[in-house]
């Protein structure tokens, strides 16, 4: 997960914003007759959100008696992020916020859409909260649909909440198998706390991050094979693991933890991969 700056508007701009752009009197009415409601929500929403228990917010059906979940999502959806509204700078604020539109969930897929990290269908009254909202690939966003957390364990990782410092936490270990088998592994520092630990794990389970990296892990060795081919004929083992280390520090200088960083990290470091495995990830032995 990379962690981003929370939106620096609240929800009384998104919902003000909103209603101006709503055509229809009664529902702009309603909209903001409800902002009471909803500025109470995210005081609550920030407060447990610091301390990594939004799963401790009650779930409803309404925002106000005039103001159904149902009326909220057409409101989120044709109103506030449809195109050309005046709410939509806001919505492309939320989501062009990560660096490269990369998504902060999985740290790999390209941004696609906005997130409920409390969904809207459970949480109207959240729906307009910019704080609730996270730029998110389409893949994180739907496999985020069927899980509530009904304990703090289960909550998945919030890029404006969670911080999982610079500690290296991502690991790689590599089989020796011909081809090379790599798989990805977890390593929480102690600071993360039980809690922090099992959450990562189940964001790690939910999101399908294991399953994307090697495939992203394995493709990336089949590009630097010839390199290594080449640099372990005329340099060696002692060679090829210099070429390794120096693409290491290169990661992780910019990202402690991303799968690159974890990934020259486990290749450095494998005798048998420096001495022999590297020759094996073109030309696997039968
Ligand atoms: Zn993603």
């Amino acid at each position: 997960m990379k962690r981003l700056n929370p939106p620096v508007f609240g929800a009384t701009l998104t919902v003000e914003t909103c209603a101006a752009g709503i055509s229809i009197p009664e529902r702009a009415q309603a909209l903001m007759d409800a902002l009471p409601v909803i500025q109470a929500s995210e005081v609550e929403y920030r407060e447990l959100g610091s301390s990594a228990r939004l799963f401790e917010i009650a779930e409803s059906t309404t925002v106000t008696p005039q103001l159904s979940a149902d009326l909220m999502g057409v409101i989120y959806k044709s109103h506030f992020a449809r195109k050309g509204s005046p709410s939509r700078s806001l919505y492309e604020e939320i989501r062009m916020a990560p660096e490269f539109g990369i998504c902060p969930l999985c740290a790999q897929r390209i941004v696609a859409t906005v997130d409920h990290y409390l969904p809207q269908t459970r949480h109207p009254k959240l729906n307009l909260t910019p704080v609730n909202l996270v730029p998110a690939c389409s893949d994180c966003n739907k496999r985020k649909l069927a899980g509530v957390a009904t304990r703090a364990e289960e909550q998945t990782l919030h890029p404006y909440y969670d911080d999982l410092g610079s500690e290296r936490w991502l690991v790689v270990e590599i089989q020796a198998s011909s081809p090379p088998t790599i798989s990805f592994a977890i390593r929480s520092p102690r600071v993360w706390g039980a809690v922090l630990a099992a959450r990562v794990q189940h964001h790690f389970r939910v999101m399908g991050i294991n399953e994307l990296y090697v495939a992203q892990a394995a493709s990336e060795m089949a590009d630097i094979s010839y390199s290594l081919e080449n640099v372990g004929a005329s340099a060696g083992p002692n060679g090829v693991r210099q070429h390794l280390d120096e693409q290491f520090r290169s990661r992780y200088a910019r990202d402690a933890n991303s799968w690159r960083t974890a990934l020259y990290e486990g290749l450095r470091d494998s005798d048998w991969f420096c001495i022999e495995g590297y020759r094996m990830i073109r030309s696997p032995r039968t």
